[in-house]
């Protein structure tokens, strides 16, 4: 039987899968989004996303960014180090926009998005299991279950956008692989008094801390070592509240309530090569980083935007067709910057803040307090955060 043919089979729809299929719609090529898990509306993951000004620009332009509940601003950013002096504070003024950034919930945002998929006619196959993947120069064959069956269809271009499961099915692509042995404890709390749209990061010796402003409430974000995260997690709420006010201090007064704790194990993974033949990685399937800075789906949304970009310049039957190597070589080479210095970003601030050497720990402080008197510095950094890097 012969298979359904795509140009562009999408696999992992998560909020990068899904940006990709929004952002390609407009354009004459077919293309199929397979996702394993159910309809997004019965999709429940409570990690808030801190999306920089530059993914709302995105977000707005897919269509998606109206439809969105009340996104939360944050128009400050105050980072400290636990028990050393110096801190800074980021403000929109700093980077020269009207907001650093938004707060949304993860399903929220994957509800939004999968609505706003739904009334644009994208192709999306829900409870669509990929398992196995073949490439080769001409095409790439995909299988999947769905429905206790087990179907295949080809494409010309293979987007992995599944948080890397499948992508070592992949000629020469390999994981570099660093697990920080540390989890991140997510719930929400509502505190004595709140510092309207702002968000807090505290570095501590455990790991960081951030408190996100979510409507009346902060959505919490608290990384440590896996062992640590075991104890925290059993504690019942007046404990666990009286733990993390220690944490993170006085600024907000008193911890009055928490919300239902979820954890996330952390780690750095990246891919040696985001292409291979007639394939390429988007997303966490390209790399995952540690959540510090919420730098993750913003990088991502930037892959699927450049992405479609790349894809949008080639006329429809052109040689260079989406997954010729021409155009995939392009696409990696125009995102080696921005993946290196996100990558490279996050990992040195964990490296920074939780070495155990009082020298390192008073550079860190040090160093928070001098960009906080430079204002060129602090552009920098927060431009960094909001558009990410370009050579
Ligand atoms: C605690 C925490 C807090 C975070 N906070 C922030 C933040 O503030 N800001 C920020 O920018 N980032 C943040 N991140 C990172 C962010 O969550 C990720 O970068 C983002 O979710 C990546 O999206 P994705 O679509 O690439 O992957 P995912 O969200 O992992 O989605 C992958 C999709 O692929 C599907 N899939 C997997 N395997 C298959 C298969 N075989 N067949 C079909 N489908 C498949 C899955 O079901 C899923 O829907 C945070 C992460 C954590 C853990």
């Amino acid at each position: 039987m012969a298979h359904q043919q795509f140009d562009i089979a999408i696999v992992g729809g998560g909020p990068v899968g899904m940006a990709l299929a929004l952002a390609l719609c407009e354009y004459d090529y077919s293309i199929l989004l397979l996702e394993a898990r159910e309809l997004p509306e019965k999709v429940d993951d409570p990690r808030p996303l801190a999306l920089s000004y530059g993914s709302h620009l995105i977000l707005h332009r897919l269509g998606i960014w109206e439809n969105l509940i009340q996104p939360t601003p944050i128009t400050t950013i105050h980072i400290s180090n636990r028990s050393h002096f110096g801190h800074t504070v980021l403000t929109p003024k700093d980077a020269g926009v009207s907001a650093l950034g938004f707060v949304v919930n993860y399903h929220n945002l994957y509800h939004t998005m999968g609505r706003t998929m739904r009334d644009a006619g994208v192709s999306y196959r829900t409870n669509a299991l990929v398992t196995t993947i073949h490439t080769d120069q001409q095409h790439v064959s995909i299988t999947y279950r769905q429905d206790e069956a087990e179907k295949k269809i080809q494409a010309k271009l293979l987007v992995l956008a599944d948080g890397g499961k499948l992508a070592e099915q992949i000629d020469g692509v390999r994981y570099h692989v660093h697990d920080y042995q540390h989890t991140a404890i997510v719930t929400n709390i509502k505190t004595e008094s709140i510092q309207p749209e702002t968000a807090f990061e505290r570095f501590t010796l455990n790991g960081p801390l951030a408190l996100l402003p979510s409507g009346e409430k902060y959505a919490v974000v608290w990384t440590m070592p896996t062992e640590k995260a075991k104890q925290i997690l059993t504690l019942d709420d007046q404990l666990f509240l009286s733990q993390l006010h220690e944490q993170f201090g006085e600024r907000l007064g008193n911890f009055i309530q928490a919300g239902k704790r979820t954890s996330f194990p952390l780690i750095l993974k990246y891919a040696s090569t985001i292409v291979g033949h007639r394939s390429v990685m988007i997303g966490n399937a390209a790399q995952t980083l540690h959540p510090v800075a919420g730098q993750g789906f913003n990088l991502g949304l930037r892959d699927a935007w450049e992405l479609a970009s790349e894809i949008s310049r080639i006329p429809y039957g052109a040689p260079n067709e989406p997954g010729s190597s021409k155009m995939l070589a392009a696409y990696s080479k125009r995102r080696q910057h921005d993946k290196f210095i996100g990558r490279t970003f996050t990992d040195s601030l964990i490296k920074l803040f939780t070495a155990d050497l009082p020298l390192l720990q008073t550079c860190g402080g040090i160093g928070l307090a001098i960009l906080d008197c430079l204002p060129p510095a602090k552009r920098l950094v927060a431009r960094q955060m909001i558009f990410g890097s370009r050579k």
